[in-house]
């Protein structure tokens, strides 16, 4: 079940975190994975990671805010893996700031990031996928696009056009069996959790809060995130495009 074999897989962000749990969750699946990281110094522990697992990754440093940096990455997939199956849309980021309190350098940071940096990813892959007459693109967006977070507003909006995008681009691309999906987190935990915990006793309240009132008691696990993903990007689901699925523990089910 799930056998991504031979596949050629693109994590973006896959160097910590979520990305790194799906980057190894996809290629234990048989699926060859690069790891399209800003930091390459985490993306090659990463893809050496996968190596000693016995599966095959390889590193690629990459800004995802920037289309010349992603043509020059998928170039480079070309020569060492082939042409591409699975595009996983990972990389992003937040801070927990009032919107009020927001200034518009922060707006274009986490829009050029969470947004166009999906824009420059499919925009780069999806002809691959055409040539083929077959792929996935799995982006990851966030529960808080679909219910909305204190703190978090103009990331929510972003993730959410991430959800619209998506929505449009399986309508348009079913035509060449490209099926395009979302999956949500919930509060998981990774670095970029940690940093903001590290940020202020407030944010640590917040995520003891959230925990708290989770269903299934506890914060998502990176690979909780990662299993979800390794299933849209498999053959069984074959007949899934255009959803929006909430890996959260239960804490939205709207
Ligand atoms: P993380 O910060 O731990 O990891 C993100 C990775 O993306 C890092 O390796 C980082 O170097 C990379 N990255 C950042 N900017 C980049 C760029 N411009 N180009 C390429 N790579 C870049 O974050 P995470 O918590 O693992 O989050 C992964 C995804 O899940 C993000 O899209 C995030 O918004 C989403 N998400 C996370 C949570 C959570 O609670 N952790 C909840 C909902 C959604």
């Amino acid at each position: 079940m799930f056998e991504l074999t031979g596949k050629v897989a693109i994590v973006t962000g896959g160097g910590r975190g979520i990305g790194r749990a799906i980057s190894r969750v996809l290629a234990k699946q048989g699926a060859k994975v690069a790891i399209a990281d800003i930091r390459l110094d985490e993306a090659e522990k990463t893809a050496s990671g996968i190596g000693k697992e016995g599966g095959r990754a390889g590193a690629i440093k990459t800004d995802i805010t920037d289309l010349s940096s992603v043509k020059a990455m998928i170039e480079k997939v070309h020569e060492l893996l082939g042409k591409v199956d699975i595009l996983v849309n990972n990389a992003g980021w937040d801070r927990i700031v009032p919107f009020l309190k927001t200034t518009p350098d922060l707006w274009n940071r986490i829009i050029n990031l969470n947004y166009k940096g999906v824009l420059n990813c499919v925009y780069c892959v999806a002809n691959d996928m055409i040539e083929k007459n077959s792929g996935r693109i799995i982006s990851i967006s966030s529960d808080a696009a679909r219910v909305g977070s204190s703190g978090e507003a103009v990331y929510s909006g972003a993730k959410g056009a991430v959800i619209s995008f998506s929505k449009t681009m399986a309508r348009e691309l079913a035509r060449y069996n490209i099926n395009v999906n979302v999956v949500c987190p919930g509060p998981t935990e990774t670095p970029l959790v940690e940093e903001m915990k590290q940020e202020s006793e407030k944010n640590v309240k917040i995520f003891e809060a959230m925990s708290k009132i989770i269903p299934l008691r506890r914060m998502g696990r990176p690979e909780d995130i990662a299993y979800a993903v390794a299933f849209l990007a498999s053959d069984e689901a074959g007949y899934i495009t255009g959803q929006v699925l909430s890996v959260s523990g239960g804490l939205t089910m709207a």
